[in-house]
């Protein structure tokens, strides 16, 4: 293989084509199109009910192995395939990828744009502010926590009477209810719409939220690596009159609000799951919703233009939707189903139109197949009602090695030999990883085909030994492709075995269990079927937790596990295929406006830190003005 420069060097060599022209290109109209500068557009939502009618192109999830600190290049072979069909094969090719969070990318792990010959450009644009949805998801997040902190305030310090006068003024004598404040008597009960008409029983439960401050759930959230935000005290002036308490802050991709946007369907949709997200409980057991603060309309307006997919392109100017970025552990890690949906009907089919006509949707599951795979079948395609039509399960040679029994990797050191000479007998241990990982897509009734992403210093026996066992497993094909080194070229023949997967006969999706089964149970499922364990075990707290969810109307929502991506199991030390263990649920939370409940198995942060030797050393502005150091 050729010397391949950095990823930064190769995509600032290629100039992209102005966003309008590839927009025209894939069918767009002007009007559906509003440009973000030269190189990005968000598209409206508009063209789903122009294109309507026509079939959907082919839906395909690209998923891996057991991530390594290694790498192994699912990003990177999304938009090597994504290039090699519709620059190489003469196919509609659309790739889905979510938004990076700042905090990573100044951090540990850099952007996410792809590598190598197989990227998105601008990769500075993509990796930093876009077209402004995370900084939209911060604010309206933001919003509703002082919101909910300057209502638990003036009900502490008013009487019923003061605060409901102050809640429902009179203008010009006359008092009116807000909207929202008619739904919140609906939802007491009170069926009044004339605000002077309420006995006083019934002022003081519409004025009083009644929070248990040791329920709420709700933090403050900012798109950077700040460890000591942390844990923080809020309210310490003197006019908050001692009503401080201890909260804190996570990254923004971890709000609720960035989970409401990846899983809405449309504007209406998320207008109303941004209202129903529960902040805490009241002293009663109700739960309290952004709606029952009086916000919600004002979250949807903050956000309305983040519900636009963002169009971006490859290295070789194919089309890509970056749109969503939630977490991939308190949250499922998918890319958003708008995008998803626009690019289905933009690689459709128009009624009569040849199979080979048929276009390709690539979109990736974060982590490994048991996190990002499993949630994309389970809570984003049940949200969605869109069916996959296969997977791709990205694997390397080395990533293997590493389950297989490989040392961990010291960054800064060179790699140990296994890493770079061929090592069949570890490799051939760590193919167990893949190996499980093909059974559980079978799970899911789809097709499966195992995309090697080749590295420079992978042998001929080894890239064999992965294809063998990947077929002897019943994947569909495996597959190796060179795209980082060749971009889509290189990807080509993986490209076509997807084709041929696809169009060979129909997948079968199923669910891997029913929404309407106990919490309990759907947790016992994924983890027993999926993750190899013997069983379960919740915490005391966590079966409190069940309970109130399940005495509150909850409990038949989808289940987002909230674990380690690098092991199947609970315990980031287990590689390979790990048996003979236990999951341990620690506690089990709710996110009701994004539609999910999530267990979670260990310690989870959901504000990263920065180390002593972050990624943003080495970014800056050259002399001609280009960003430099971002990879
Ligand atoms: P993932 O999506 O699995 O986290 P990425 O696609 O982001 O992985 O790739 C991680 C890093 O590995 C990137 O810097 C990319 O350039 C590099 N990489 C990916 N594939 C290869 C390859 N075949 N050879 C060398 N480097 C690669």
């Amino acid at each position: 293989l050729e010397k391949v420069p950095s990823d930064i060097e190769i995509a600032m060599a290629q100039t992209p084509k102005p966003i309008v022209q590839l927009a025209a290109e894939i069918g767009l109209q002007p009007s559906e199109v509003e440009s973000y500068g030269k190189y990005k557009a968000k598209v409206e939502l508009s063209v789903l009910e122009r294109l309507a009618h026509r079939k959907d192109g082919k839906y395909v999830v690209i998923s891996g192995i057991t991530p390594t600190p290694l790498g192994e290049g699912k990003s990177t072979t999304t938009i090597g395939l994504a290039q090699a069909l519709g620059a190489h094969l003469g196919r509609a090719a659309f790739a889905c990828v979510r938004q990076p969070s700042q905090g990573p990318t100044f951090g540990i792990k850099g952007g996410a744009a792809g590598g190598g010959y197989s990227q998105v450009i601008p990769m500075d644009e993509f990796n930093l502010h876009l077209t402004g949805d995370i900084h939209a998801v911060t604010a309206a997040n933001n919003l509703l926590a002082a919101a909910l902190d300057a209502r638990m305030f003036h009900e502490a310090t008013q009487s019923d009477k003061a605060l409901y006068s102050r809640l429902v003024p009179a203008k010009k004598g006359v008092r009116t209810f807000a909207p929202l404040m008619l739904k919140r008597l609906k939802k007491l009960g009170i069926d009044k719409t004339n605000p002077d008409d309420l006995t006083p029983e019934e002022i003081t439960a519409f004025a009083r939220l009644d929070v248990d401050a040791s329920t709420i759930t709700w933090n403050r959230v900012l798109d950077v690596n700040d460890r000591f935000l942390r844990k923080i005290t809020i309210g310490q002036n003197d006019t908050e009159k001692g009503h401080a308490r201890e909260t804190g802050f996570d990254i923004a991709v971890a709000s609720e609000c960035m989970a409401v946007l990846a899983l809405s369907n449309s504007l209406a949709d998320m207008r109303e799951r941004l209202g129903a997200m529960v902040v805490a409980t009241s002293k009663s057991g109700q739960p309290i919703t952004a709606d029952d603060i009086g916000v919600g309309g004002a979250l949807a307006v903050l956000m309305k233009d983040t519900v636009k997919p963002n169009l971006m392109q490859t290295l070789e100017g194919t089309p890509v939707f970056v749109h969503a970025g939630p977490f991939a552990n308190i949250a499922h890690g998918n890319s958003s189903i708008l995008a998803d949906r626009v690019a289905l009907k933009l690689a459709g089919t128009e009624e009569g139109e040849s199979s080979d006509r048929e276009g390709y949707v690539l979109t990736e599951g974060g982590f490994g197949a048991d996190m990002g795979m499993e949630k994309f079948c389970n809570i984003k395609c049940r949200v969605s009602g869109l069916k996959p039509d296969a997977t791709v399960i990205v694997a390397t040679t080395r990533a293997l090695k590493m389950h297989g029994g490989g040392p961990e990797v010291t960054p800064g050191k060179p790699l140990h030999d296994t890493y770079v000479k061929e090592d069949l007998v570890t490799l051939k241990e760590g193919i167990k990883n893949l190996v499980r990982h093909i059974e559980n897509c079978h799970k899911f009734g789809i097709k499966v085909i195992v995309g090697i992403n080749q590295f420079s210093s992978d042998s001929p026996a080894e890239l064999e030994l992965i294809r063998s066992e990947s077929l002897a497993a019943g994947a569909d094909a495996a597959v190796v492709s060179n795209h980082w080194a060749e971009g889509g070229a290189g990807a080509k023949a993986l490209a076509e075995a997807l084709v041929a997967a696809c169009e060979g006969g129909s997948s079968n999706f199923k669910f891997l269990y029913d929404v309407n089964l106990p919490i309990e149970e759907k947790i016992s499922i994924i983890s027993k079927e999926i993750y190899g364990a013997d069983g379960i075990q919740l915490s005391e707290l966590a079966q409190k937790q069940v309970d109130t969810y399940t005495r509150q109307g909850y409990g038949n929502l989808p289940i987002c596990m909230a674990k380690t991506q690098y092991s199947f199991s609970h315990d980031p030390k287990l590689k390979n295929v790990p048996s003979g263990f236990t999951i341990p649920i620690r506690a089990v939370r709710l996110s009701a406006g994004a539609g999910f409940l999530y267990p979670i198995l260990g310690d989870m942060q959901t504000m990263p830190g920065l180390g002593t030797r972050p990624g943003f050393w080495e970014v800056s502005i050259d002399e001609q003005g280009h960003v430099v150091g971002l990879f």
